[in-house]
């Protein structure tokens, strides 16, 4: 790559614009957590739910020192990605409110395509890589039945991994689209960061305005159900709709079954060598 590619990403280097959107993060989502628990019941009750889930299992050693474990890397992702990556992505000059929207959606709906790659062929044997990281992602289907807290209940690598992709996603976005506003930064991060927390929820409210939370948390958790679920896509359900992955249930596990017949009578078939 020649010199003056990096001479102008050198240029487009901003620190404190990183910083003001790492500082916006925590205590925006901290103060509209809080909001949340205080003005709507629903909230109140589903964050009592998980919270008792989440001290039950926290008196399990192995699970409590899984959780710390993976707390550990926490600031060395942040430091990576907010010191060495967001910074060449960030702008504070003004834009239309619209266009702040319009960002978001595109990075998230951008990295959810790739997650959904990543989580179908790598961490789980629904293709032809053979899942190759299986041994990573196995952590976090040990919670077969999870709370909000176990979305970080994950292998470091995974983590990195996940981290990595969304930061690569902002990245390779801004050098197409330009650098994206703070605010777009901070609004997206909180969406992101809630969407993967709630599906993880222990959620029982199933009327409007509930209705699409409730959806998510179910379908994600029939994803941990089982190793061989579906939904492999995390911001939204668009990507399992589109590839024919999406999981209510029973109906997902007779088609895997079905599948996996199909392909051993296929393969038999194939061998007429072995002897049948
Ligand atoms: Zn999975
Ligand atoms: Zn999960």
């Amino acid at each position: 790559m020649d010199s003056a590619f990096f001479t102008s990403l050198l240029a487009d280097y901003h620190w404190q614009y990183s910083l003001i959107a790492l500082v916006g993060i925590f205590a925006i989502d901290y103060a509209l957590k809080w909001l949340a628990v205080l003005v709507v019941p629903t909230f109140r009750e589903a964050s009592a739910v998980n919270q008792a889930a989440y001290r039950e299992k926290m008196e399990k050693p192995a699970y409590a020192a899984n959780q710390s474990w993976n707390r550990k890397w926490g600031p060395v992702n942040l430091v990576v990605i907010f010191g060495l990556i967001l910074p060449f992505c960030l702008t504070m000059d003004p834009q239309p409110w619209w266009r702040v929207l319009l960002d978001m959606f595109v990075i998230l709906m951008f990295y959810d395509f790739f997650y959904y790659l990543v989580h179908r062929f790598l961490f789980h044997d629904a293709g032809f890589l053979g899942g190759p990281l299986i041994w990573v992602h196995a952590v976090h289907h040990r919670q077969q039945h999870p709370c909000r807290q176990d979305s970080s209940y994950i292998h470091p690598i995974e983590v990195m991994l996940g981290l990595g992709l969304y930061a690569a996603s902002i990245f390779v976005l801004s050098r197409f689209m330009g650098d994206f506003h703070v605010v777009t930064i901070i609004v997206t991060w909180i969406a992101f960061s809630e969407i993967n927390l709630h599906n993880h929820d222990l959620w029982k409210a199933d009327k409007f305005p509930f209705k699409y939370l409730n959806t998510m948390a179910f379908m994600h958790h029939n994803h941990h159900a089982k190793f061989t679920g579906g939904n492999f896509a995390t911001i939204s359900l668009l990507y399992d709709w589109m590839f024919g992955t999406l999981d209510y249930g029973d109906e997902y596990t007779q088609k895997v079954i079905a599948r996996n017949q199909a392909k051993a009578a296929k393969t038999g078939a194939a061998n007429p060598a072995d002897g049948t």
